[in-house]
């Protein structure tokens, strides 16, 4: 039997704010017309200013958690966000091989805060064995100088992230000086396609997290990828624009519409 509403299998963080990870990625699917299944990569310690620390779940659980849903539910995307440790990465990429549907990869490896939240480990097992089977990444900036280091612009690294086998690359402007915030996507035989957004003020927490998702969303429903990619940055700007305050640092997405 067909659901409802089409499901996002979401593997995240869970940020205690509500402002990034699986928080993030529930409201902006429900707000975007699909239904999160939500599995906890790790519970971390943070407020709106920055991430103190991330403890892992057990890869064995996580496992059983989307075994489980496989059997009941029918998925039609895949979104990571965090992943709590390398350990996690083979059963990911097992189910991902089962599933067969579109991944949406939103690489989390530094908090906008300034926390380091990947090991050299779980970057080499993520560039190794996650990134071939991703059909979105999206990166910012920092992030995908992060996986492609040592190359001189933005250009070369999605150049290089493409040729590990993902096959679409969103690089975020919104952690760069530009006086708009420039996300370029790239895909393979595709010139890069360009779109600027009016730099809002202020930073937020959880930006990236919600445009990830809603990219997963528009792929369950079933969008072509250059209109994910489009209406899901579209949907993150008003976001933003409704960007409330719950504490002394970023605010947080405005994710209901
Ligand atoms: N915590 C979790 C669980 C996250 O998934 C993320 C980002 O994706 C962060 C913290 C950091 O979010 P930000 O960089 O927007 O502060």
């Amino acid at each position: 039997m067909k659901p409802s509403l089409p499901l996002v299998l979401c593997l995240s963080g869970h940020d205690p704010t509500g402002g990034a990870g699986i928080h993030a990625d529930i409201e902006a699917i429900a707000a975007n017309g699909g239904h999160a299944l939500s599995i906890i990569t790790a519970h971390t310690v943070q407020d709106t200013h920055n991430v103190l620390r991330v403890a892992a779940v057990a890869p064995l659980l996580i496992a059983q958690q989307i075994e489980t849903l496989a059997n009941d539910c029918e998925i039609a995307a895949i979104k990571i966000g965090l992943v709590g440790d390398a350990e996690q990465i083979p059963p990911l990429v097992q189910w991902i091989l089962r599933l067969k549907k579109p991944v949406v990869f939103d690489p989390v490896l530094r908090a906008g805060g300034g926390s380091n939240l990947a090991s050299a480990a779980l970057i080499a097992a993520v560039t190794e064995h996650l990134l071939p089977h991703v059909t979105l990444l999206t990166p910012n900036a920092a992030e995908a100088r992060r996986l492609a280091p040592g190359l001189a612009s933005l250009e070369q690294c999605a150049q290089y992230l493409l040729s590990l086998g993902c096959q679409n690359i969103l690089i975020t402007g919104g952690d760069e000086s530009d006086p708009s915030v420039i996300n370029t996507w790239h895909a393979r035989e595709q010139a890069p396609k360009v779109f600027a957004w009016p730099r809002l003020p202020e930073t937020f927490h959880g930006a990236g997290c919600t445009l990830a998702a809603a990219c997963a969303a528009f792929l369950a429903h079933g969008s072509a990828i250059g209109v994910a990619i489009e209406q899901a940055q579209r949907y993150t700007q008003d976001s933003l624009d409704r960007a409330f305050r719950i504490g002394q640092g970023r605010r947080i997405p405005g994710r209901h519409t």
